[in-house]
């Protein structure tokens, strides 16, 4: 690379942070876009446009200051994003992908048109079209802004007796409940050049509670024949999208091991944090690469590895710290990551752990004496 270029990141949360961690490596700077001045990759931006993803300034500014854009988000106006596209401006993964991504009915009907096994699914705005749901277990979905788990409820047509119940407003889409035996996320890179490489399926384990993920297990206990249908599934979706990019795939293998995607995000993922410590490459290196038009770099698994969110508690709010490191530090291959948010709230991810091992038993087995020694505690008490 003659030209250094500059990147361009919308949204500076701690999917920013990773990235330009990697960025750094290569001495690439890395200009974010995040309303929040704190957020948790203004420390380590080159620079930090303090302005609001919602809006068009901040992202035209963003722009044209930059060579490359990616996101680590996706409620973003979308508007400027296809004017500078218009402009010339290299937008990846490209904002037709991310228009997709936003609306759950556009995903959902994107799926059918491509023959990709997906839940089948009703779309509803009026209450009195909830009573017309024809599945007894089902999972209600607010057609947009969903994330983590909010804007998402499993129900029954009992709970329709009473339109209380009722949890969204306006147009939401209502899939079939599917008994899931596994959960499992498959990170696909593909470049501008058509080149597709897949990070080793994880699986993930869920609080029901919360219905946030609480540990992640690389590789997924899945047979080679499902592995392989997993696999060709995600590069189908990338494919089917003229991708480019990075695209975590979230699946569900039901008990006669049919797998169906759930969703599809164009950008790092939660699931893929271990790459850092545990894959050849991480998936922030590899989307790096893929911006600046290096190599796809190896996905190979080094080590079998677990890796568990650092939540808020649901005790309080305010400033925090990790209590337990000394005891969770005497064991080896064990990875603390904070992203540098000053406060806590109930279920806030704070940061997160990779525990690596010689097998996955044996990072699974560190990873439970490190949930049981870690605490997310209050400055205050
Ligand atoms: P979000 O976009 O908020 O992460 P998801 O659509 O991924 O929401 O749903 C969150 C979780 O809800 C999933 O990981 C899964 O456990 C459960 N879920 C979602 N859809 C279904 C479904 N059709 N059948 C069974 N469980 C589902």
């Amino acid at each position: 690379m003659k030209h250094k270029p500059v990147i361009g990141i919308i949204g500076g949360g701690q999917l920013a942070r990773m990235f330009i961690e990697e960025a750094l490596r290569y001495n690439i700077d890395c200009i974010i876009v995040d309303a929040d001045d704190q957020c948790p990759a203004s420390s380590i931006a080159y620079d930090h446009i303090v302005g609001s993803i919602a809006e068009a300034a901040p992202l035209l500014k963003l722009g044209a200051i930059t060579d490359v854009l990616t996101y680590d988000i996706e409620h973003i106006y979308i508007k400027p994003l296809f004017e500078l596209e218009k402009q010339g401006k290299l937008l990846i993964p490209s904002p037709h992908i991310l228009q997709i991504v936003q609306d759950k009915a556009l995903q959902k009907n994107f799926y059918l048109d491509n023959n990709i096994p997906s839940a089948p699914f009703q779309l509803v705005s009026r209450p009195e079209e909830w009573k017309e749901v024809i599945w007894k277990k089902f999972v209600a979905k607010s057609r947009r802004e969903g994330y983590d788990g909010r804007g998402v409820q499993i129900m029954t047509v009992d709970d329709l007796q009473n339109t209380i119940n009722i949890p969204f407003e306006g147009v939401a889409i209502l899939e079939e409940f599917i008994e899931c035996k596994k959960e499992i996320s498959i990170i696909v890179a593909r470049n501008q050049h058509g080149d597709i490489t897949c990070f080793p399926p994880v699986e993930m384990e869920f609080d029901s509670e919360a219905n946030l993920v609480t540990m992640l297990l690389c590789p997924a206990s899945i047979n080679s024949e499902l592995l392989t249908k997993a696999n060709d599934l995600s590069v189908k979706i990338v494919e089917a999208m003229k991708g480019v990019g990075i695209f975590a795939v979230e699946l569900f293998v039901d008990i006669n091991d049919n797998i169906y995607v759930n969703e599809m995000a164009p950008r790092p993922h939660n699931s893929g944090h271990h790459t850092i410590e545990a894959c050849y490459t991480s998936q922030y290196e590899q989307l790096l690469r893929i911006l600046l038009d290096l190599p796809l770099g190896s996905t190979e698994l080094i080590k079998p590895a677990v890796m568990i969110n650092l939540l808020g508690p649901k005790e309080f709010s305010g400033s925090y710290y990790l209590h337990g490191y000394n005891e969770i530090l005497k064991l080896p291959g064990v990875y603390v990551h904070l992203y540098g948010k000053a406060t806590s709230r109930p279920m806030r991810k704070l940061g997160h752990i990779t525990i690596l091992g010689d097998t996955l038993a044996d990072a699974k087995e560190k990873a439970i004496e490190v949930q049981h020694q870690v605490s997310i505690r209050s400055m205050n008490n």
